[in-house]
């Protein structure tokens, strides 16, 4: 029988279930048997393959097996696992983190937080930014809610120019969806994927009543289309951080090179914070990986 450690254990909560809040749970829980490890998620799934979910775009079939941890896996491991919790308040006197919508008796007590909220896609302030038909594509959700208008659309507008970006347009355009890629940055009309057209330029404005009808260029030119999608600019998830007096550096957690924060208790990894590597740019799957374990490394020699 297990011994009762419920006086002396520590309690981990990992804010954030994406690959760096998933590796800490479980890379933690390897090496240490005996804390009390709590993973909490906004989303209301387990892990899914970010690098994959573009191709939920793709129809019928596209992105069945997205998903990496099923319905036991965090159980079987012993890892408390809570979806739907955004986290909205970390009081680190207290040491406790507060969720939205949530009475302050479900306030969860730690002894050791993990930062790995990540980031999202924004959407830029531009008039007709609420029309129904507008969407951005971070999470599994933005994935399904755009895929279900796409069934209905058949003029596609995506804004951005990252590789992620290409990759949408291409397999939208092979969906024989009329595919324009908008985009602020330096796409060239060469690397749009076949059936894709490009176009250099800005959206200063979404056109409709309630839903969208089309696009307005900063040229003044305007695209008729029915959905339009942005995949342009990240923020950090940092906003629950304010006041706690945990260091935000900019749009990211400061972390020193053993992934902890200001605070001796506090740790981050993945998107939400910054390594000297990766200024400016999104950090790429693997680097979310290796930043967790690093962080596991130095965390169970504090626990
Ligand atoms: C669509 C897409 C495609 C990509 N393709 C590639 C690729 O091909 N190759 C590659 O290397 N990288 C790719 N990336 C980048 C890679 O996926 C990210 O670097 C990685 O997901 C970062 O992981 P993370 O766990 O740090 O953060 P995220 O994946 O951003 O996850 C953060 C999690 O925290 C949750 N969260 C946020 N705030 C709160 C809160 N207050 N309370 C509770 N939970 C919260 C979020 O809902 C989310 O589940 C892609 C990213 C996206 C979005």
């Amino acid at each position: 029988m297990r011994p009762d450690y419920t006086e002396i254990m520590s309690r981990v909560v990992i804010i954030g279930a994406s690959i760096a809040g998933h590796t800490v749970a479980v890379s933690l829980r390897e090496k240490n048997k005996d804390c009390a490890i709590t993973l909490i998620s906004e989303e209301n799934c387990p892990l899914y393959d970010k690098r994959r979910l573009f191709e939920i775009l793709a129809g019928n079939s596209g992105g069945k097996d997205i998903f990496l941890a099923g319905e036991n896996f965090y159980n079987d491991r012993d890892i408390s696992f809570l979806k739907e919790r955004k986290a909205s308040l970390i009081n680190t006197e207290k040491k406790t983190v507060s969720f939205k919508d949530r009475p302050a008796k479900e306030a969860l007590e730690y002894d050791f937080l993990v930062i790995c909220s990540g980031r999202r896609f924004v959407l830029p302030e531009i008039p007709g930014i609420r029309k129904e038909g507008v969407f951005k594509f971070y999470s599994f959700e933005d994935a399904r809610r755009f895929s279900g208008r796409l069934n209905l659309a058949a003029e596609v507008c995506l804004i951005g120019s990252n590789e992620l970006a290409l990759k949408i347009a291409g397999v939208i355009a092979s969906r024989q969806k009329e595919v324009r890629l908008i985009s602020p940055g330096t796409l060239s009309a060469l690397s749009a994927p076949e059936g894709v057209e490009a176009v250099n330029s800005q959206v200063t404005e979404i056109i409709g009543e309630s839903e969208v009808l089309g696009i307005r260029l900063k040229e003044g030119k305007i695209i008729g289309t029915s959905a339009v999608c942005f995949i342009e600019d990240t923020k950090s998830n940092i906003e629950f951080l304010k006041g706690s007096g945990i260091e935000v550096k900019g749009d990211f957690v400061s972390v020193d090179g053993c992934m902890r924060t200001n605070l001796g208790n506090v740790f981050a990894a993945g998107a939400v914070c910054l390594s000297k590597d990766s200024a400016g740019r999104m950090k790429s799957w693997n680097e979310a990986i290796n930043e967790s374990l690093l962080l596991v490394d130095n965390l169970v020699k504090v626990i």
